[in-house]
């Protein structure tokens, strides 16, 4: 466990195991040199302690990156539950969750992620302040839409040299809470919308809104196209598409992306322009963030586009270091979370 720890720099680890409501849990809270740990409670079918471990770990260090590099003052954290198996009390686990949240003090956030919605996290809110994404906020999907929105027309920038999007054909792979509103703001800056989904409603609705072409969702990677935008699975980027892709461009707002690490070195190699995962679906995170803090909703807007700059930044430095955009991200976070206080002066 030690190793693992290590191995991802993650600074401190919560366990709870409550036989009364069934809750097994775990909030990694990798690093709070910028603020307390922020990050999304996960509630999945595990096939084991260690594989939910791993999850929280591993979400916890992508969480403090993600919090850097969008400049909001927040650590990274992760927290998981481990879905009971038959009958099980979900207000129960939920609130127990929240006196486990309640008993870090505020060091660590919590927020939605896989399997869960703003009903679980108001059953939190019964129990601690520390908990963002309630029934009684916006959703973050808005946000994360936006940023991604402003980072694509920065790769689109960077790489083909326009400053507008008309004309521009984005194959959109996933039309749901961030799909559909990424497909809103492309129509209206005029670009060409390409779109899967394996839900055909959303398809119909896309079709009829912004007058979509609909792709198979087998068939999307082959699309003639200067934008793919993953926005619904994780891991489409692998041996098997990257063969396939016929885009200048890679931007949108799935996490984990990359299957592997070497799958971002590959489509530098290729001379696709990869926009990585975590800086350009930041937005939603900004949201969370400063919302919570209280901050005005000018900041909010100004930190969400200011997702196209950093993105510019990576761009620019990975061409000149001949690096992997995804690889210089991960350069770029480290640098600010590791470099000594006298040296960020
Ligand atoms: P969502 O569940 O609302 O939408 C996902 C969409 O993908 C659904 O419409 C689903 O039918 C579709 N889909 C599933 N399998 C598919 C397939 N094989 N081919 C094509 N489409 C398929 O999720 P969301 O909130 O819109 O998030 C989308 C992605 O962005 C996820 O990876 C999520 O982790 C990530 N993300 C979301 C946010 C946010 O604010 N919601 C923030 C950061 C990252």
């Amino acid at each position: 466990m030690f190793d693992l720890l290590d191995h991802y720099r993650v600074n401190e680890l919560h366990v709870r195991d409550d036989a009364a409501s069934g809750l097994k849990a775990f909030i990694a809270i990798h690093n709070t040199r910028f603020g307390p740990a922020l990050g999304g409670c996960r509630f999945i079918s595990y096939d084991s302690t260690d594989d939910a471990l791993l999850d929280a770990v591993r979400l916890a260090r992508g969480m403090s990156y993600k919090a850097v590099l969008s400049g909001v003052p927040q650590g990274g954290g992760k927290s998981v539950i481990m879905k009971p198996h038959g009958q099980f009390d979900s207000e129960a686990i939920f609130r127990c969750f929240g006196r486990f949240v309640e008993d870090l003090g505020g060091r660590y956030i919590t927020a939605i992620d896989s399997g869960t919605t703003a009903r679980e996290m108001d059953w939190i809110n019964k129990e601690t302040r520390h908990v963002t994404s309630t029934s009684s906020e916006d959703n973050p999907a808005i946000y994360t839409a936006r940023g991604v929105f402003e980072g694509l027309k920065a790769a689109v920038r960077y790489k083909l040299g326009n400053e507008h999007l008309q004309g521009i054909r984005v194959a959109v792979q996933g039309i749901g809470n961030v799909g559909y509103q990424l497909c809103q703001l492309l129509h209206e800056a005029g670009a060409s919308l390409l779109v899967s989904d394996i839900n055909q409603d959303a398809l119909k609705r896309a079709q009829a809104d912004f007058s979509a072409q609909v792709v198979d969702p087998d068939n999307i990677y082959d699309a003639e196209c200067e934008v793919f935008s993953p926005c619904g699975l994780g891991s489409i980027i692998n041996d098997e598409t990257l063969q396939r892709l016929r885009c200048a461009i890679v931007a949108g707002s799935a996490n984990n992306q990359l299957k592997h690490h070497q799958h971002g070195q590959w489509l530098h190699d290729e001379g696709i322009l990869y926009a990585p995962d975590y800086v350009i679906n930041a937005g939603g995170l900004v949201y969370a963030s400063l919302h919570h803090l209280g901050k005005p909703q000018q900041l909010i807007e100004d930190k969400t586009k200011r997702i196209a700059h950093t993105l510019s930044e990576i761009f620019k430095q990975s061409e000149q270091k001949g690096l992997a955009t995804s690889v210089m991200a991960d350069q770029l976070a480290e640098q600010r979370l590791y470099q000594k206080l006298s040296e960020a002066a």
